[in-house]
Parts: structure tokens; sequence; C-alpha cells
């Protein structure tokens, strides 16, 4: 599934393990930007690799994957965390890819949730896999799962999906309800044509289900560029729209930063988000720094420039030559999503073709 559902997600900071006192964390400089922003919060893929096939994402064969030893390894992912941890990150999130398609996603989150520094670890996941782990992952540390889903019709799931498991994704989602997991969410790109008319279904979820549903922006990632015939983009503002004429008693609601369109309708369980990810409204609350799965960083969702971590790290750099990197990375970094856009594709032929979220990181 898409993990372009979470793309703009930046979830309010949860609580786990505390540092000791004595721990000194953020003894350095915070990591910011020319404009002033900072960057608390990090989303890491830990594979490119997927479970699912969604016609929107990859091709039937699947993409190119990267060879298992570019890819980061547990070790490697770890120090990152401890190094951002030191220049004031206190957010992690585990993508993919699938994230549970890692064996060791479990020693992943509770190294991260014992961090020092570190305030909530979150993991985005289609949710096929989560009953093997979710016991294990609550016990490690996880604050919140953002479950992709975009049908929850059984024919459709596997028209977009290529796969069947649309009621193991939705069993998923009640389990982590019932194991009390503090952030349960679910990610549904929603697209004219292909789910646009599952609004209401996904909405009427939220009435015995204390979920955030979130609607996101279709965004051009897609290998098989469907995105290109302009037919299946659904506007944040229309769907906001369709929300309140839906639901004309709807009201605001809590939520996050980039949660700006979040509404609960009076006495329902859950919560409705809209997510501006194509839109791109909310770039000047942006805080959040991208490591791909072959251990790049990413300053923008829309930018192609990479800074290569893992050559650094393999060359043997030390912490200070990796921090280093990440502050020339958000230097470097545009105002905005439309700015990092205009320069990437301004020296396209240079950049490193990713053509898939699964390669950028979800
Ligand atoms: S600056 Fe880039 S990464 Fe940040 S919110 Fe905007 S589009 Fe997303």
């Amino acid at each position: 599934m898409l993990q372009n559902s979470s793309i703009l997600a930046n979830d309010s900071l949860s609580v786990a393990p505390q540092a000791p006192a004595s721990v000194q964390t953020t003894s350095l400089p915070p990591l910011q930007d020319a404009f002033g922003r900072t960057f608390d919060y990090v989303r890491i893929a830990v594979t490119d690799r997927c479970n699912l096939r969604c016609t929107y994402c990859m091709p039937e064969e699947g993409v190119e994957f990267k060879h298992k030893d570019s890819v980061l390894n547990a070790e490697e992912t770890m120090r990152i965390i401890s190094v951002l941890a030191k220049i004031g990150i206190k957010k992690v999130r585990f993508t993919g890819g699938e994230p549970t398609i890692r064996k060791d996603i479990v020693d992943l989150v509770a190294g991260a949730a014992s961090t020092p520094g570190i305030k909530g670890v979150h993991l985005t996941t289609n949710g096929l896999l989560l009953h093997r782990y979710a016991k294990d992952l609550l016990n490690a540390g996880l604050t919140g799962i953002n479950l992709s889903l975009d049908s929850m019709d059984a024919d459709r799931f596997m028209r977009i999906t290529r796969r069947t498991g649309v009621n193991t994704v939705l069993d998923n989602i009640q389990l982590a309800l019932d194991m009390g997991f503090p952030r349960v969410k679910v990610n549904v790109v929603l697209m004219r044509g292909f789910n646009e008319d599952e609004l209401e279904k996904f909405t009427a979820y939220t009435k015995d289900h204390a979920v955030t549903v979130r609607f996101i922006e279709f965004m051009p990632f897609d290998a098989e560029q469907i995105w290109g015939s302009g037919d299946h983009f659904a506007s944040a503002e229309s769907i906001v729209a369709r929300i309140h004429s839906l639901y004309p008693d709807v009201g605001p609601a809590p939520g996050t930063r980039t949660e700006h369109h979040i509404f609960k309708v009076p006495g329902w369980a859950g919560k409705i988000a809209v997510i501006p990810a194509f839109t791109r409204s909310l770039c000047g609350n942006c805080s959040r720094i991208r490591v791909t799965a072959d251990g790049s960083i990413r300053n923008c969702l829309y930018s192609d420039d990479e800074y290569n971590l893992r050559e650094v790290m393999r060359e043997g750099g030390t912490d200070d030559d990796m921090i280093a990197l990440f502050r020339q990375a958000f230097a470097d970094k545009a105002i905005d999503g439309y700015e990092s856009k205009k320069r990437s594709d301004a020296k396209v032929s240079l950049s490193p073709h990713r053509g898939s979220m699964t390669q950028i990181g979800g």
C-alpha cells in the first residue's frame, strides 16, 4: 500500500522510555534550515521491499529493489538515531516499503525507544503482518501505528494491491486498538476513479473506532505514472467540502501540525483528517527528515537531492561527520515542496531516479 499515506504525518510526540536525568541528549545546536525551521522528526525507511503490489505504486513484477548490502543494517540505523538525538530529534517513524518485512523490526523499535532523547517511536505499515508483531512492538515501546488502507472492499482491495488481505488489515486495526496502542491512524490515499466513493464508509468507521482516518492527497510518485493522466487527483479542499456536506455538525478537533484539517463528528469515537500532501500548504511547519533504506538523507519529499550517509558511515566517518552531512542537507533545503520540485526538475539528468514511493521512503 502506498506509504505516502503518511508522508506529511507529523504526529504530536508520544511518551516513551525517558533518558535518565543525567544523560545529556541535546548538547549540540538543533538541526535547522535557512528559514528558521527546526527538524525534530525522522522518518527512516528500513526496506524498499513490499508485500503488496499496488497498481498506483509498483508494476506487477515489482521495481528493481536494492541489493541487501546497500540497505542499512540495524546497527547503522541505530547509529543514525543516536546521532540525530544529539541534535534534538525526538521522534522516529519507521517506514518502507513495508517495515514489517524486516525480521528485526521489533529490535529496531526497541533500540529507538530506548535511545536517550527519543520520545516517540511510530510505524507506518500496510498492516498485513501486524498480528505477528503487535505484542512485541507494544512491549518494545512503539507509541503509534499508521495503517495504510485504501479500500474496505475485498474485490477492490485486490484490484488495487494485487493481493488479498483486506480482512486481515481490518482485524489488525482492531487488534491495535484492543491492545491499547496510544495512537492508531488509518491512512487512505483518496483517488478519483479508484476509491473516492468510499469516503463515507471510511468516515463512518470513526463512529465506533477510536482511530483517526486520514485522507491523503494522491502524489506523483507512482512507478506506473497513473498520476500523469491527471484523472485521479482529489484535492484536500474538495475532500474537506465533502466531509462538511456529509456531516454538517462536524467540528474541529485537536490534531498534529500537518493535520491542519481535522474534524470530529460530535459523539463519535474517532477523528477525520485531511492531509494536503500534494497541495503542500503546510511546508512552513515542516519538521521532518527522511532517510532512505539505502542510507541517503532527503531534505524534502519533493527533492531529488541525496546526501549519502551510508558512504560516510561505511568509510569510517565520525558522528560529527554524520551531523555535518545532516546540517549540509538542511542548509540546502528549499522553502517549500514546490521550490524543491522545481530545483530537482532543473537537474533531473543528474539525480538518481527513484520512480516508486517504496524507493523514496514513505
Ligand atoms: S517542505 Fe517538503 S517535506 Fe516538508 S512539508 Fe513541504 S513538501 Fe513535505
